[in-house]
């Protein structure tokens, strides 16, 4: 960046007081983006972190003019983006590559839009081909490549059209470890030495190792609704390697900061929804997955406390996996997360010791106690004649609260670990609760 006159370090791009919602099947609005600023300068990569359904691809399609924001605005080079900037382009997950066309052609795509003519369309592809990696595969197609070739094309498509501002969203986590590994570290090289195209990237992803390796500068995202709740800036040298301690102690930041604040995006979410309690949305974590958290962290070396980080390594959980079950745990009373770390409660400490059937009955208890929809499931079953409900007639109560994703998954949660606790049993097939087995 220090090359850069300080003049033009004015941004690129200014997104300002972001607001989007989306419309429920029953009308009420479904607020997913609240406030969100954040500008992009020349020579940057910024990292937006955050977990799965936190908006964060909702925010890139408003940025790329794809789907305008319900309120607030967001300005490129001083003007308002209404509607696809011709400067910003996108890098997805995966890439749907016509499969009919070769890589030149499915390459040169990119440009068909914009009329530049046949011979100049056909050297910026091979120029962006060749940048890319895939020299050689031009006139390949798509089911001849691997799948970190695939995305490779996808790059060189949104590549080739020159854009100022390249827009990232979750671009390598479709990939095997190692391709990943590779595809990012090509990307940085060439960003290193300035030939891509390109003069500022913004990039989504839910990894933080690798938000830590590509950018300069880190927004913490938060979920329900999502917003930017923190700034890290990665001051450390290309090229980054993991092991190095300041390394870790970045890393080690971001969990932090991560941690802080989904406990407090919770108990906003609880004021919106005050009342009976039932209107918190679960991520699914199955409860072995629970049962296995709390073993680990009860064994040495961490004898009942654990850094996240450390134990995200240990058990191979990404951000995705390893928060969620944190504050499952939290929700039951088992573990208390802060700054970081995660240390069994004295249930937790319990629930690790005992074995098979004494498990049970403390997952039971805590379940009820602490897990409103649990005791509320509980409460119809045990008051019913029949003894069994509908799965639909408490989705259809969720869903004045949350989007119907959510509902869904949620529930799907609460049957996970009903079951496992032999609070309620659940039928499949008539996708209905009951109390047939238990107690
Ligand atoms: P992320 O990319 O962080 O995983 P998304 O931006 O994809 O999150 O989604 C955030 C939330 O917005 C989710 O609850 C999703 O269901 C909702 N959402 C996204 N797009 C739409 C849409 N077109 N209509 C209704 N809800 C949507
Ligand atoms: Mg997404």
């Amino acid at each position: 960046m220090n090359a850069v006159a300080p003049l033009s370090l004015a941004p690129l791009l200014d997104v300002q007081g972001v607001n989007k919602s989306f419309r429920k099947p029953d009308g009420d609005e479904l607020v997913v983006l609240e406030n969100v600023n954040l500008s992009l300068r020349p020579g940057e990569i910024v990292g937006l972190l955050g977990r799965s359904g936190s908006g964060k691809s909702t925010l890139l399609r408003c940025i790329a003019g794809l789907d305008p924001p319900t309120g607030g605005a967001v300005n490129y080079l001083g003007q308002e983006v209404l509607a696809p900037a011709a400067g910003i382009t996108m890098v997805f997950q995966s890439f749907a590559l016509f499969p009919w066309l070769t890589v030149l052609q499915n390459v040169q795509l990119g440009l068909e839009a914009l009329g530049v003519p046949e011979a100049e369309m056909r050297r910026r592809s091979l120029q962006a081909i060749d940048l890319i990696g895939l020299d050689g595969f031009e006139s390949a197609y798509p089911r001849e490549l691997s799948g970190g070739m695939r995305q490779r094309v996808g790059f060189a498509r949104a590549l080739v059209v020159h854009p100022s501002i390249l827009l990232m969203d979750e671009p390598f986590s479709a990939l095997d470890v190692l391709t990943a590994e590779t595809l990012r570290s090509d990307f940085l090289d060439l960003w290193g030495e300035g030939q891509l195209p390109i003069k500022a990237v913004l990039m989504v992803t839910h990894n933080i190792e690798e938000a830590v390796q590509m950018c300069d500068r880190l927004l913490i995202f938060s979920t329900n609704p999502g917003r930017v709740v923190s700034e890290i800036h990665v001051d450390l040298p290309q090229p980054r390697h993991a092991h190095d301690p300041r390394f870790r102690a970045l890393i080690d930041r971001v969990y932090v900061e991560m941690t802080v604040r989904p406990a407090a995006a919770r108990s906003s979410k609880a004021e919106r929804f005050p009342g009976t309690g039932i209107g918190t949305a679960l991520t699914h974590v199955s409860s072995n997955v629970l049962q296995g958290l709390m073993e680990a962290v009860n064994e040495p070396p961490y004898n009942g406390k654990a850094d996240l980080p450390a134990i995200a390594q240990e058990l191979h959980m990404e951000v995705d996996d390893l928060f969620p079950a944190a504050e499952a745990l939290q929700l039951l009373r088992f573990a208390e997360v802060e700054g970081g770390d995660m240390r069994l409660t004295e249930a937790g400490l319990q629930f690790a010791r005992d074995d098979g059937d004494e498990r049970k009955k403390l997952f039971a208890r805590h379940l009820i106690t602490y897990v409103p929809l649990a005791a509320h499931v509980r409460r119809v079953l045990d008051e019913r004649s029949t003894h069994s409900a509908r799965k639909s007639r408490f989705a259809d109560e969720l869903e004045d609260y949350m989007s119907e994703e959510a509902a869904e998954e949620t529930l799907r949660t609460i049957i996970s670990w009903g079951r496992y606790a032999e609070v309620f049993a659940y039928d499949d097939s008539h996708q209905a609760f009951s109390l047939e087995n238990p107690v």
